[in-house]
């Protein structure tokens, strides 16, 4: 990972020019950890004993970022690093913001105010590590433990449990037990932290290395029922991790986070709207939440079609006006999830091992493969071509009659061609119908 390296040198250049300048500066927290931990760094991190506007005098490119929390960013190319002044927070009354941030002037101060000993490692410009917490001996015998008491940390800030148990899924670390109990004494605090921090916290923990590792402590702690809104059905109970297919596996068929997002609400057993509600209520982007809750769309609909028939398994057809209508993307990353999770839509689908040939999901994949066009706008034939050609007043049947020749398009039944659409169509329309 040169890249890596190059911006690790570039964060100890930017703490040397401080020292040089008369001040104390470290690296430190998330990009310490991660390269000790010979992770992939994030961003980096500095901490230092320079006020913000001694900073900014020091560097010709400075964003300030959260002066109010002593942080700026200082620009090296087109690089931020973001350089936070020695801070200690006093008293947390309400379990999310300090009340005042005091600045200090020693960086062990600034290390206690931080939320685990993983994270709470210093690395000065000379390479050496201040580690005042044991933060490198949790790592090597992989702990998440609380800088301090466990439960006044985690009533300081509620949030920090969620934070928790993301570093014990990313890094499969076990979290100590005080920790843990802890986070079963006050998880109701969870209720004091806005949903889009929480919404934050899932996502990455289901983009990350682990996502059921992490969905189970967050079902054993029962954290997640006492976030400030309902998340309703609850988190799926996940087979034992040893097994193959659904333990961890599953996840990393699915390199997409919304597919994961789809993947985890399926699981759980919601129907479209409880997907949208889930998305929504964590204050995710509209079009993530549209991206997730159309996958569960997807399912709703294929198993709607299939109740009451013989062969649930959805024919050409079925599948077909699934894909219109929910489009492609939609459709592909259906397919996807329940390629990694064969329990879902397990009676559509089937047992795909006990098949012979190629499966019915590769079946329906190769169809959606096969259909030439998706949308309307891809007809080559429009709806004033359609009303001139019937003689028709326009009304509601020229987009139905659209729809239909679209279906015989991406069937491959008719040719989308001007002149194939129009007979068709006027064959339809001579013969009666509506
Ligand atoms: P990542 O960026 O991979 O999520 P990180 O450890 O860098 O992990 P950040 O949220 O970027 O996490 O925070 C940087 C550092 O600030 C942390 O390493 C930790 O030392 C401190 N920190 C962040 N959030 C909190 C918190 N809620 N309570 C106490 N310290 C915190
Ligand atoms: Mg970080």
């Amino acid at each position: 990972m040169p890249e890596q390296e190059e911006s690790w040198n570039e964060g100890i250049r930017l703490a040397s020019i401080l020292e040089a300048a008369g001040h104390a500066a470290y690296l430190v927290g998330g990009c310490v950890r991660d390269r000790l931990l010979g992770r992939r760094i994030n961003d980096i991190d500095i901490a230092t004993s320079a006020l913000p506007e001694q900073v900014m005098v020091l560097f010709p490119k400075v964003i300030p970022t959260g002066l109010q929390h002593g942080t700026v960013t200082v620009l090296l190319g087109d690089v931020g690093f973001e350089v936070t002044t020695f801070r200690h927070e006093a008293t947390y009354s309400d379990a999310r913001h300090p009340d005042e941030v005091v600045f200090v002037r020693d960086v062990n101060e600034d290390l206690a105010r931080r939320d685990f000993t993983i994270n709470a490692i210093a690395c000065g410009t000379d390479g050496r590590m201040i580690d005042p917490f044991g933060g490198r001996a949790d790592l090597a015998r992989r702990f998440v433990r609380c800088v301090g008491a466990a439960s006044e940390r985690f009533s300081e800030d509620a949030l920090r449990m969620l934070r928790g148990v993301r570093f014990a899924a990313e890094f499969d670390f076990e979290i100590d037990a005080e920790a843990w109990e802890a986070i079963l004494g006050q998880r109701r605090q969870l209720s004091r932290i806005a949903m889009e921090r929480v919404g934050v916290e899932l996502d990455k923990m289901l983009a990350g290395s682990h996502p059921d590792k992490a969905i189970r402590l967050l079902r054993t702690s029962g954290l997640l029922v006492h976030a400030k809104e309902s998340l309703l059905p609850p988190l799926p109970e996940l087979p034992a991790r040893s097994e193959p297919e659904t333990g961890e596996l599953g996840w990393r068929k699915l390199p997409d986070a919304n597919d994961r997002w789809a993947a985890l609400l399926l699981l759980a057993g919601a129907d479209e709207r409880q997907a949208s509600d889930w998305m929504r209520k964590l204050k995710f982007s509209a079009r993530k939440g549209d991206a997730v809750s159309t996958v569960v769309a997807v399912s709703g609909y294929l198993r709607s079609q299939a109740s009451g028939r013989n062969d649930e398994t959805p024919d050409r057809e079925v599948w077909t006006e699934a894909v219109l209508r929910f489009g492609v993307p939609a459709a592909e990353s259906y397919l996807s999830v329940v390629r990694a999770f064969p329990s879902i839509d397990s009676a559509l689908w089937g047992d795909q091992k006990e098949q012979e040939g190629p499966s019915r999901i590769e079946q329906a994949a190769e169809w959606l493969r096969a259909m030439p066009i998706s949308r309307l706008n891809e007809l080559a034939i429009r709806g004033d071509e359609l009303v001139r050609l019937s003689n028709r007043e326009a009304g509601p049947w020229v987009a139905e009659e659209l729809k239909r020749l679209l279906l015989l398009v991406a069937l491959e039944k008719l040719s989308n061609d001007p002149l194939a659409l129009k007979n068709e169509a006027f064959r339809s329309l001579q013969g009666g119908r509506e």
